[in-house]
């Protein structure tokens, strides 16, 4: 009887190590932003090989990147996809972070640009930021990036929320249909190019790009590293033949030291070694370079994990 059952212990601890997966969770945004299939893309080349690695990779719609910086600090997520200002405010404890610096967050590698992107009515005539006092404007969710750029640019062009006529917090995902029904006169999406959101408010409801330019956006793209010059180009989306001139931030991917270097190796190989297939995952991918994504945006230390497999290919 005993050695039946110790036979059977031993058979089990055969089978044991296939179904042991270790599981992690990617903080992403709005289903129709471009983070959520960058979360997907990832935990697809990470299970194609869990036999392996023992890796079990699942994604989260969240609220963006100032929700996934505090959920990874809270230890609620492995790792996220955050913009480049808001890991650099979150690793020093500056801006919306100030108090709350994370020591212990980490960066992993940097993916598309995007743009902070500015969608109105065709109605509502506004041609420029600067436009926007006196309208119905969607400045997003508390926890999405877009909000603390707003809150921000709100902050340097001397605006408050009283300058509006309204205001509302919608969701990355809920702000186009809210454009087309009227609801709001403008949106913003701090997004990489193109995605669903914009797409549907171009095609739905003929709803016009607005660029983000003059000398307060001059001043701050001289002042910090993480802010750039964008351009949004012409014909990505129905009705909007010319390139719109904007800023931009970077998407990057990050994680804590608390999430294993054995766990971000395995993430970061399975990305690198099947670049040409992420590429082909979501259009805002088709530029992306490895030794830049190595490199570019990335404020908080490499991950030891992230550092190892660099090392390894010669990126770093
Ligand atoms: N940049 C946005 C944020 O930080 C999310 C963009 C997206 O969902 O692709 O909240």
């Amino acid at each position: 009887m005993k050695k039946r059952w110790i036979a059977g212990l031993a058979a089990l601890a055969m089978v044991l190590p296939a179904y042991a997966f270790e599981f992690v969770t990617i903080g992403t945004g709005g289903v129709t932003g471009v983070y959520y299939p960058t979360g997907g893309a990832i935990c697809r080349l990470v299970n194609k090989d869990r036999r392996s690695h023992g890796l079990r990779c699942s994604v989260e719609s969240t609220g963006g990147s100032v929700y996934n910086l505090n959920a990874i600090r809270a230890g609620e997520l492995d790792m996220g996809v955050v913009q480049s200002d808001w890991q650099y405010h979150a690793y020093h404890g500056t801006d919306r972070f100030r108090g709350q610096g994370n020591q212990d967050l980490r960066a992993v590698f940097s993916i598309h640009p995007e743009p902070f992107t500015v969608l109105a009515r065709r109605d509502a005539g506004i041609r420029q930021f600067a436009d926007l006092p006196g309208k119905r404007v969607n400045i997003g969710n508390p926890g999405s990036g877009q909000r603390g750029n707003m809150d921000m640019l709100m902050r340097l062009y001397g605006w408050n929320k009283d300058d509006f006529k309204l205001v509302t917090e919608l969701k990355s995902a809920e702000q186009a249909q809210a454009l087309c029904d009227n609801k709001v006169d403008a949106i913003v999406f701090t997004v990489g190019h193109p995605n669903g959101s914009i797409k549907e408010a171009t095609t739905a409801c003929d709803a016009v790009l607005v660029s983000v330019a003059g000398p307060v956006i001059d001043k701050l793209v001289a002042a910090h590293d993480y802010y750039r010059v964008a351009t949004i180009p012409g014909g990505m989306y129905a009705a909007n033949p010319d390139a719109v001139q904007t800023f931009g931030v970077g998407a990057t991917f990050v994680s804590s030291t608390d999430t294993p270097a054995s766990t971000i190796y395995a993430v970061v190989r399975a990305v690198f070694e099947n670049m040409n297939q992420f590429r082909r995952f979501h259009p805002a991918f088709a530029h992306l370079k490895e030794a830049q994504m190595a490199s570019d945006g990335l404020s908080a230390p490499l991950h030891e994990g992230a550092l190892r497999y660099y090392k390894e290919v010669g990126l770093r």
